[in-house]
């Protein structure tokens, strides 16, 4: 007689349930005219976690960074955050472009943090921040002010609510972008070279804040050069030349045991 034995496992231990898929990003293709820029792009980047994009200048990251925003038009492909497909609606089977007041709403759940700051230079810290929260969302004005004045606390920079951007340094003004980016409580950050613009001395209290963003959960997708960043707060990192995913994987595995001679090419490079 055989008894069935409970099936021995682990003591305690239950398989964590794998996170939900944040930003799906489905075989995208964009061309510039005869330009191939995007050559069917895969990238799933589940909730909570940090990807970071490498690759070379001309690979296609700004143009994916754009695709995910919907800032620019697919020629093929798809991509969705939280489960809703950007840009398009699905009706049985086929793509309908959304109306522009429908991309701007979905562009309200995606923050978006430029290599150059890009703040309104005519409105002072504050505003920048309370702009899209009071204009778009139709936040009450004392509910955005008391936001921004948190957010600006969160990025470091609490005394400042009243200056302009011209007075701020590059790496205040980048923070100041972020904590924008905040305001409206997107579903993801995405970066595109944050870093950039600003002198060497100014990169690290930047990537301090985005450290942070990234130890609260926060859904990032960062294109940068900046490797040690990547090794240090990346769950994934993904290596991108001539507009496809050559490889991606955990940040020891792409930094340290790259597969593919570009990425080892290029890494030689940057490292
Ligand atoms: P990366 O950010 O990796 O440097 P980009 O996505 O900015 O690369 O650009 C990839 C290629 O697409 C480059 O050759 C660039 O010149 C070209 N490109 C980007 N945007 C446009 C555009 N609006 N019109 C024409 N070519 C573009
Ligand atoms: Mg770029």
């Amino acid at each position: 007689m055989t008894a069935t034995e409970p099936q021995t496992t682990a003591a305690g231990t239950v398989a964590p349930r794998p996170a939900a898929t944040m930003v799906d990003v489905r075989n995208v293709h964009k061309s510039f005219g005869r330009l191939d820029v995007l050559r069917g792009v895969d990238l799933r980047v589940p909730a909570g976690s940090v990807t970071v994009v490498l690759g070379p200048s001309g690979s296609g990251k700004s143009t994916l960074l754009r695709a995910v925003n919907h800032l620019e038009k697919l020629d093929r492909g798809h991509v969705s955050i939280d489960g809703e497909l950007i840009g398009y609606r699905r009706v049985g089977d086929r793509l309908y472009e959304r109306s522009a007041r429908e991309v701007l709403r979905q562009r309200t759940h995606i923050g978006f943090v430029f290599q150059n700051f890009n703040l309104f230079p005519h409105l002072t810290v504050l505003q920048n921040i309370t702009e899209a929260p009071v204009g778009a969302l139709r936040r009450p004005k004392a509910a955005a002010r008391a936001q921004a004045r948190e957010l600006l606390d969160r990025v470091g920079l609490a005394d400042k609510a009243d200056a302009y951007p011209r007075q701020l340094s590059g790496g205040q003004q980048q923070r100041v972008a972020i904590a924008r980016a905040l305001a409206l409580e997107p579903k993801v950050l995405l970066f595109d070279e944050p870093t950039s613009a600003l002198d060497p001395e100014l990169v690290g209290e930047v990537l301090d804040v985005i450290k942070d963003l990234a130890r609260t959960g926060t859904t990032m997708i960062v294109v940068t050069h900046e490797i040690g960043f990547a090794r240090e707060v990346a769950d994934t990192v993904v290596f991108m030349d001539g507009g496809v995913v050559v490889e991606q994987g955990p940040p020891a595995a792409v930094l340290d045991h790259p597969q593919h001679e570009r990425t080892r090419a290029f890494l030689s490079k940057v490292l």
